[in-house]
């Protein structure tokens, strides 16, 4: 099976650093989720990831593998050479950019869209953040909130939460009077830039949003599983999810499980095959494990997902290596699960290859096609 020609639909990843902000930053900051200096500085060098990213960068390059090297190398290139080269080798067909994340330093949509086709996800708790900055009282805001949301803008093909990072998945329902308070509250004693982590007032925004994306039926990509130390991965588990999976106000809504949930593969695969508004991504497991780790996580993923719900992601995001790396990786390790389930005789060799063009492309594109 060779699955380099098939053309990629990352459907979930960020925008690219400033050049002047990447600066600022060690290399190997981009490859760990951890964001204390010591780590950064002294031990994000040695994960198998970095170790394994440092010769695939060099071969891209064509120079020696070694960090030093590689940085001269991208010096002399240029970041826009660099972004070409990787998402050429990537054999990118679109990209779906999260721009939520740390706004101010990141590349412009309009940037990308020079290399590639880009797709935008609206990241609800940044939406809410600006918007509760700017209303004096409740029913302001959630006026702004629901008439910025409803409907989707367009060039949106999903709606994102990252209620994971700030309260936890143990999402519960909250009445419009408790939002109000909550929202009174915070007005009252958060500082500048506002940052949510009400939870009351998260579950109750996400859980408009679950409305409005049932209505005009819109992915809501929440993130799972694990990520940077500001999240609690005890309450990244999807399972945490029945509340809102068990609501038929929001059965149509289709819910993408980010990154695995990793390592919660098994959890996720559960929900996607039981619940039809439940799909999962791969995302960050590929391309930050190790490879016997990657291989795992699409293997655990799909003892039970069904394979009409599993769908490519890179999570991509400040350097455009990992376009690249998540690319590669991604390919690579869905063909050896398929050929060892071929040789296991679940699937059939013709099979195999209709599941990895459905699973790198197909699925990505039948889910967010209504919103195109
Ligand atoms: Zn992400």
């Amino acid at each position: 099976m060779d699955l380099a020609t098939i053309p990629l639909i990352d459907q979930h990843a960020h925008n690219i650093l400033q050049p002047e902000v990447a600066a600022q930053y060690p290399y190997a900051a981009a490859f760990t989720e951890s964001y204390y200096p010591e780590i950064i500085h002294h031990h994000a060098h040695h994960t198998l990831f970095y170790r394994r990213s440092l010769r695939d960068i060099a071969a891209l390059l064509n120079c020696e593998a070694e960090e030093t090297t590689i940085l001269a190398r991208r010096e002399s290139l240029g970041l826009e050479a660099l972004t070409q080269i990787y998402f050429q080798a990537a054999n990118l067909e679109a990209i779906y950019l999260d721009d939520g994340l740390q706004p101010e330093t990141i590349l412009p949509l309009s940037w990308h869209e020079r290399f590639i086709s880009v797709r935008r996800i609206l990241r609800l708790e940044q939406l809410a953040e600006q918007l509760i900055s700017q209303s004096p009282d409740f029913a302001t805001f959630l006026d702004r909130f629901n008439s910025e949301i409803d409907p989707p803008p367009s060039g949106v093909v999903a709606f994102k939460s990252i209620a994971c990072y700030r309260s936890g998945l143990h999402i519960q329902p909250v009445t419009p009077e408790v939002a109000a308070t909550h929202f009174e509250q915070l007005k009252q004693f958060s500082t500048q830039p506002l940052r949510l982590t009400d939870k009351p007032l998260i579950d109750f925004l996400l859980q408009q949003a679950l409305l409005v994306a049932a209505k005009y039926r819109l992915p809501v990509q929440l993130h799972t599983g694990y990520g940077d130390p500001d999240l609690d991965l005890r309450f990244a588990n999807p399972l945490y999810l029945r509340h809102l999976l068990e609501s038929p106000q929001y059965r149509h809504a289709p819910i993408v499980l980010l990154h695995a949930s990793y390592p919660y593969m098994q959890e996720a695969g559960y929900l996607a095959s039981v619940y039809p508004q439940v799909y999962v991504d791969f995302g960050l497991a590929i391309p930050f494990l190790s490879i016997s780790g990657m291989r795992e996580a699409i293997r655990q993923l799909l003892e039970l997902t069904p394979t009409t719900k599993l769908m490519y992601a890179s999570d991509a995001h400040s350097i455009p290596e990992l376009y690249y790396l998540g690319a590669k990786w991604g390919r690579q390790l869905l063909k050896e699960v398929l050929e060892q389930a071929v040789i296991d005789s679940d699937i059939t060799i013709a099979e195999a290859e209709a599941i990895a063009i459905a699973i790198l492309r197909e699925n990505a594109l039948s889910l967010y096609q209504s919103v195109h």
